[in-house]
């Protein structure tokens, strides 16, 4: 269904798995890179070079930052934190809207350049991917040397940097991209766990939450070498079970899960969103998961297809996914529609109780065929189709971030939309009323 799955829980060591190579490519503030790749190409002003972030409204000091440049994180500015909090570290930071339509564009381009080089790879999120480059020794001799090219030639042909992190398996490959950005290549193999894993905070220790590096915290278990000299029989009383054997293998940097490429009879369509800051209250939760459900309904709408099925994730601050997934009575592309559909689920899943820290929300089994027939029984659901329309047609001529929907613009998330505002009230309030 294309969610960023981790898929390293407790999997089998195999010696003969120990010599693969993994490449992990993940671009550098990427909702940021790739709206300011799109400026410089206009000629304006790069909005990486200055403290800047892409999120909710400046004005009304509303939303959170969804992604924020490295000047921008000099000042203490992190992604997920609201608006206003960004704003009191760093008065002069400049905002911009999201735009997943631009987002979608781009990450299919750097996935493209990735599949030149490599035999698998597998999306990880929009904006991130692994390649499987083991037994390409004899094109590739030199693993950093190809890194170099592949990074290279993503910024140099479409404008925005990434780093590739090299390892043994996906974690190590994926926290060696983690180390000193921008437009840099990295290894972590298992003779250098010593000097560049071992000494490593046990939050940056992928897959481990917030919470698990707190209740380490608090038995004195502060770097991921002090976790991985605890055995498995000390985890199991401190976390338990399946995470204990979990906890066990990432700490030593251990991971025998395939790079897997996505079939493409499975197509769905996909966003999701992790979020430093967790969300706690079922008013946020659904205005994310609007913002999702109207960027997997545009991609719909923009491939002229819809979806029999729709599903959304939720991950807890632990790292436990939850997911759901409904099949529909008439296949949609509709935004309210998807919506709808994401809120009972949501509803279904969340005990109100754990803190969220990624939304995911997937249309899948997609199909060509018209579902019009149950749209004229129902003349509302006209009225949302023609809503859609006209939204779709103003972003195609101006772009994705002239509009913005009316309940969105309530939103922590992504508020603003005010130049058209207008347009889209009726859907706001439709949508008011039925909530
Ligand atoms: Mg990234």
């Amino acid at each position: 269904m294309g969610f960023p799955r981790p898929s390293l829980a407790c999997a089998p060591i195999s010696s003969d798995k120990m010599d693969r190579l993994i490449f992990h490519i993940d671009v550098n503030s990427a909702f940021l890179s790739w709206e300011s790749a799109r400026r410089v190409k206009k000629g304006e002003s790069d909005l990486r070079l200055v403290p800047s972030a892409v999120g909710g409204d400046r004005d009304r000091r509303t939303g959170v930052i969804l992604a924020k440049s490295i000047p921008a994180k000099k000042y203490g500015v992190s992604t997920g934190e609201p608006v206003s909090m960004a704003l009191r570290k760093c008065p002069e930071l400049v905002i911009v809207k999201p735009d997943f339509r631009l987002y979608a564009q781009c990450s299919k381009k750097f996935l493209a350049i990735c599949r030149k080089y490599a035999p698998v790879v597998e999306q990880f999120s929009i904006d991130e991917c692994f390649l499987d480059m083991s037994g390409t020794s004899r094109i590739y001799p030199d693993p950093v040397a190809i890194a170099h090219t592949i990074k290279d030639e993503i910024r140099d042909r479409l404008g925005f940097t990434v780093n590739v992190g090299i390892g043994p398996n996906k974690l190590l490959a994926k926290m060696a991209s983690d180390f000193e950005k921008p437009d840099k290549v990295h290894t972590l193999f298992f003779d250098e766990l010593e000097e560049k894993f071992y000494p490593l905070p046990v939050r940056d220790l992928f897959t481990v939450g917030r919470s698990t590096a707190k209740l380490l915290d608090r038995i004195n278990v502060h770097t991921i070498g002090e976790l991985a000299s605890l055995d498995q029989k000390a985890l199991d009383i401190i976390v338990g079970g399946k995470f204990a054997k979990h906890l066990y293998l990432v700490s030593h940097g251990l991971d025998d899960s395939p790079v897997l490429a996505e079939r493409p009879e499975a197509k769905g369509y996909s966003n999701s969103i992790t979020l430093e800051e967790d969300v706690t209250t079922a008013e946020e939760a659904e205005q994310v998961l609007l913002l999702l459900s109207d960027s997997v309904a545009t991609r719909l709408r923009a491939d002229s297809v819809r979806a029999w099925c729709v599903s959304v994730v939720l991950r807890s601050t632990d790292f436990t996914d939850r997911s759901k997934q409904m099949r529909l009575d008439t296949p949609t592309d509709n935004t309210d529609e998807v919506f709808d559909k994401v809120k009972k689920l949501f509803l279904e899943l969340w005990d109100g109780e754990d803190p969220i820290r990624l939304f995911g929300v997937a249309a899948f089994d997609v199909t060509k065929e018209e579902g019009q027939l149950s749209f004229f029984d129902d003349p509302k659901k006209e009225k949302s189709r023609d809503v859609d329309e006209v939204v779709d047609s103003i972003r195609e001529r101006f772009g994705m971030d002239t509009i913005i929907r009316g309940s969105i613009c309530k939103s922590p998330v992504v508020p603003g939309g005010r130049h058209l505002r207008h347009s889209t009230k009726a859907d706001g309030e439709e949508k008011n009323k039925k909530q």
